[in-house]
């Protein structure tokens, strides 16, 4: 092989390498970006009362953290009664 078809080859491969870099770089603008997950607001978040099983919003819940879990009570009076249940259980 002479030193000029190895300088073609090389150019030719150069090009080669261009053209599929502009068509990859193409391919990534026509695809459309993954949207984020919409983040959810956590004021908005439901939480379900153990005891009376009334749906109230997170940030309204009384917490009562318990064995690794949060659990969450629209009033003091249930939160309570979850603890009382939960302590009777043990015994
Ligand atoms: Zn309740």
């Amino acid at each position: 092989m002479t030193p000029l078809r190895l300088l073609i080859l090389a150019i030719l491969f150069y090009i080669g390498w261009r053209m599929l870099r502009r068509s990859l770089s193409n391919n990534s603008q026509q695809s459309v970006p993954p949207e984020p997950p919409p983040e959810e607001d956590p004021q908005d978040v439901l939480v379900e009362d153990p005891v009376c099983h009334v749906l109230i919003p997170k940030h309204q819940a009384l917490r009562l953290r318990q064995d690794g879990k949060t659990y969450y009570f629209c009033s003091e009076r249930c939160c309570d009664q979850f603890a009382e249940q939960s302590q009777q259980g043990e015994q």
